[in-house]
């Protein structure tokens, strides 16, 4: 959206599914139509960790105010809302093959639409928007996001796992939310229980409460850690401060180390998009959900060769480094 010159609006989360929170979503578009006389160009819902967004809600909004939606299922391939598939309910659902999502093609995605003519306007786009001449003609700039064959081949093998990868995930989050279930002021992050979601459950999440105490937890944030996440091909830009204005709680941080010590690799959740220093200037209609959520949430390994002991073994250290 940036790339493209469009400012992007940012809508805050909702407590269960920890998505685009439909009421604000409305007030949001309301607001924006009062204070710019426009309405937004594209409602663009994110299934955080797989978890499905109240699709059906966001659809009745979205055709009130006759505004189109482009579903972000890159983390939710496989997640169903009400039985329906995401990335099926918008007028455009995208999915991320990237290295980490519940497929891969090593990089690269797809774009799901039942509009043809789109379709068609896309991949001209999408392939530097040549013309059929016998040389190069190019009525438009277009751009050069083609996936190749060798990562569409890849594509093609994986989709052989993706059943089994689903039922990995979803079995891994059993195990969590089993073996978690009895230790205080830990919370695996579940789907709402009314029949309506169905996960894939890429990532598994759980919260930590502020009280909890962790091993180590005076010493969190003393020191400047260094690729951490970021960086590329060994090219890391040195964080000036161990602290930044929005952060998760020492006590998760402190997890966050202690796991890493035992060779497992959890992770904060991600940072609230408001928070982002890149987009301090845009407009974000918080309600205080993805600041809070932030504060108390951790991603713990749920790949495909997570196994039932790494399972245990994750959560026996988690419960070993809780001091009370
Ligand atoms: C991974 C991801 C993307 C980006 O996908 P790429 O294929 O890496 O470009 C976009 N949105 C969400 C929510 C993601 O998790």
């Amino acid at each position: 959206m940036t790339y493209l010159g469009a400012t992007p609006v940012l809508v805050d989360s909702e407590p269960d599914t920890w998505n685009i929170d439909p009421e604000l979503l409305e007030k949001t578009i309301v607001d924006r139509k009062a204070k710019t006389g426009k309405y937004p160009k594209a409602i663009v819902p994110v299934a955080l960790y797989g978890m499905p967004y109240k699709a059906d809600r966001i659809m009745e909004i979205a055709n009130k105010y006759g505004i189109p939606v482009v579903e972000d299922a890159a983390e939710g391939f496989g997640s169903r809302y009400k039985g329906q598939m995401l990335g099926t309910f918008g007028k455009y659902g995208v999915l991320s093959f990237n290295g980490n999502k519940m497929i891969t093609t090593s990089g690269g995605g797809a774009l799901i639409t039942e509009d043809e003519e789109h379709w068609r306007e896309i991949m001209m786009y999408a392939t530097q928007y040549r013309e059929s001449y016998p040389y190069y003609q190019h009525e438009k700039i277009g751009y050069n996001y083609r996936m190749s064959n060798i990562c569409a081949g890849i594509g093609r093998g994986q989709m052989t796992v993706v059943n089994d990868h689903l039922a990995h995930h979803k079995h891994v989050q059993k195990m969590y939310e089993e073996l978690l279930k009895d230790v205080k002021g830990i919370t695996v992050h579940s789907q709402p229980n009314n029949g309506d979601y169905d996960s894939n459950y890429w990532l598994c999440t759980i919260t930590i409460d502020e009280d909890v105490k962790i091993k180590g937890q005076e010493d969190a944030y003393k020191t400047i850690v260094t690729g951490a996440v970021g960086g590329a091909a060994g090219v890391i830009h040195a964080a000036e401060s161990a602290h930044t204005d929005c952060e998760p709680n020492a006590n998760v941080e402190a997890m966050r180390v202690a796991l890493d010590k035992a060779q497992i690799e959890a992770r904060p959740v991600w940072k609230p998009m408001h928070k982002q220093p890149c987009y301090k200037d845009v407009p974000a209609y918080v309600n205080g959900v993805s600041e809070a959520l932030f504060k108390v949430g951790m991603c713990l390994p749920a790949g495909p060769y997570v196994s039932d002991d790494d399972v245990r073994y994750i959560v026996d250290t988690i419960k070993a480094n809780i001091i009370g």
